[in-house]
């Protein structure tokens, strides 16, 4: 995934450096001669410590989450973009279900977290692993390995021998915006770098590119908090 920064060379800059302003933009000072690749890089290598910087106060903070050991009837957990609540119901199943909203077996209540994230990592490989495949028949490329992966700083990668990994918590994200993130990951495996090439393939089968980057800017601490 990217990252917006600007890019601020001076001759008087004998090493890069990265700074996030008060406004949260990203400003990386680099020397004259650093290319675009060595910024590109040295900004990746301390995305998860620009997302701390620039995450650390959410701009959609709606989600009342009474610190608590026990599920509170009535919270609400995200799925594809939409806020469900969360009821705690007398069941003998074991299992979260989905329905209307995510009703949870008193016993797991205690377990909330790994339950839910259960339930997230099953429907993550039901929803996202065949839109992967789709996209890159779309696109035209080859996956070698498509994991559903626990990352919590990235929502998407792709490495080098055509593997694509997507954030299970990306399943919380509207469709439009895992389309993207999977469109995004895969056109790195015709464009490694975001040049303009790059967004040209991506906006070519994104139908809402810059709504969902917007969206993942926002909203994207949301998908990181656990109920
Ligand atoms: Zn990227």
């Amino acid at each position: 995934m990217e990252l917006d920064y600007t890019v601020k060379r001076s001759a008087k800059r004998k090493k890069l450096t990265i700074s996030v302003e008060r406004d949260r933009t990203v400003v990386v000072h680099a020397p004259i001669s650093a290319s675009d690749e060595a910024i590109d890089k040295a900004v990746q290598s301390k995305r998860q410590w620009i997302y701390a910087k620039t995450h650390h106060e959410q701009k959609l903070h709606e989600l009342p989450h009474p610190p608590g050991k026990e599920f509170v009837n009535g919270e609400s957990a995200l799925y594809l973009g939409k806020h469900y609540r969360i009821q705690i119901v007398d069941d003998e199943t074991a299992k979260v279900h989905f329905g209307n909203g995510f009703t949870v077996p008193r016993r797991q209540a205690s377990l909330r977290r790994e339950a839910l994230r259960e339930w997230y990592l099953e429907q993550a490989r039901e929803v996202i692993l065949p839109r992967i495949d789709e996209q890159a028949r779309n696109l035209g490329v080859q996956v070698r390995l498509v994991k559903i992966v626990d990352n919590r700083f990235r929502w998407g990668s792709c490495t080098p021998k055509d593997a694509v990994h997507i954030n299970w918590r990306l399943i919380k994200a509207p469709m439009s915006v895992i389309d993207y993130v999977i469109v995004h990951e895969l056109a790195h495996l015709l464009e490694e770098n975001h040049t303009p090439r790059f967004w040209n393939i991506v906006r070519t089968h994104t139908a809402a590119m810059l709504k969902a980057k917007t969206w993942l800017k926002e909203n994207g601490q949301l998908l990181e908090e656990e109920v």
